[in-house]
């Protein structure tokens, strides 16, 4: 019996951005694990699964990793089709590439399919373009929560010119501006701070690194959202390079 398990990005929350493979998938799956990012809508996709879900939201009450991981195992060695569907792209700050691993290693062929990853998305819905010649040349995802709570290289990235889309980072705001600003970058860089994005309950405050996390906490910012960090942002800069270039 061929065991296969898809690992399936099922983007940011609108249903519409959904990968053409990820719904083949999801036609075929019989078991579908679910992520608690995951927007449910997506669900019509698979009427005949059965859906079981997984969520693992940062600090709150969660299935454990490793269960997870065994009982993806244990309904593919029953030769069921199964899809574990995750939030954004499953190899972003996803254990996309843990589980792979971790299913590899025991036999499981593992599909992974894309999915449009949360920082795309919110900046591409604020109209903020991550890369824009002239301004910004390269764009760096990085995730403001880690395991062992080891600090970040903060001045690299300060210094590194790039545009910054910051993951799990509502938790850690005032971490993230004060390093940045030890670290070097401008303290008026604009920021964006991008709640559900995609969503219809998409929100979004503008603000600068000195006081991002005053006017976040005035804005009452919530998890899911992500920080984009960069004069990307600021819409007079996009608008000066498209004037140029149309002159
Ligand atoms: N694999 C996911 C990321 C999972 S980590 C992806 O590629 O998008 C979870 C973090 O992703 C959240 O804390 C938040 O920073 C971000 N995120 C996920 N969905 C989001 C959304 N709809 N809007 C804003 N941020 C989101």
């Amino acid at each position: 019996m061929n065991a296969k398990i898809w690992l399936v990005g099922a983007g940011p929350g609108d249903p519409e951005l959904l990968t053409l493979k990820a719904v083949r998938a999801l036609r075929e799956a019989e078991v579908v694990m679910l992520d608690d990012l995951v927007n449910p809508a997506i669900l019509e996709h698979c009427p005949q699964a059965r859906v079981i879900r997984v969520g693992k939201r940062g600090g709150c009450r969660s299935t454990p990793q490793a269960f997870i991981q065994r009982l993806m195992l244990r309904h593919a060695r029953q030769g069921r089709c199964v899809v574990r569907l995750k939030g954004g792209d499953p190899c972003v700050f996803g254990r996309g590439g843990e589980e792979a691993a971790w299913l590899q290693a025991r036999g499981v062929e593992v599909e992974l399919v894309n999915g449009i990853t949360a920082g795309l998305a919110g900046a591409t819905h604020c109209g903020i373009p991550l890369t824009l010649r002239g301004v910004s040349r390269g764009v760096t995802l990085v995730t403001a929560h880690t395991q062992d709570d080891s600090s970040l290289n903060w001045q690299a990235l300060a210094q590194s010119g790039m545009t910054l889309v910051v993951y799990m980072g509502v938790a850690r705001l005032i971490d993230i501006q004060h390093g940045l600003l030890a670290g070097g970058m401008s303290k008026e860089t604009p920021v964006a701070m991008i709640e559900n994005a995609s969503l219809p309950q998409q929100r979004e405050c503008r603000s600068q690194l000195q006081c991002m996390a005053v006017d976040a906490a005035a804005f009452e910012l919530k998890s899911p959202a992500i920080l984009v960090i960069g004069e990307v942002v600021s819409g007079a800069v996009a608008s000066l390079e498209l004037e140029r270039e149309a002159g």
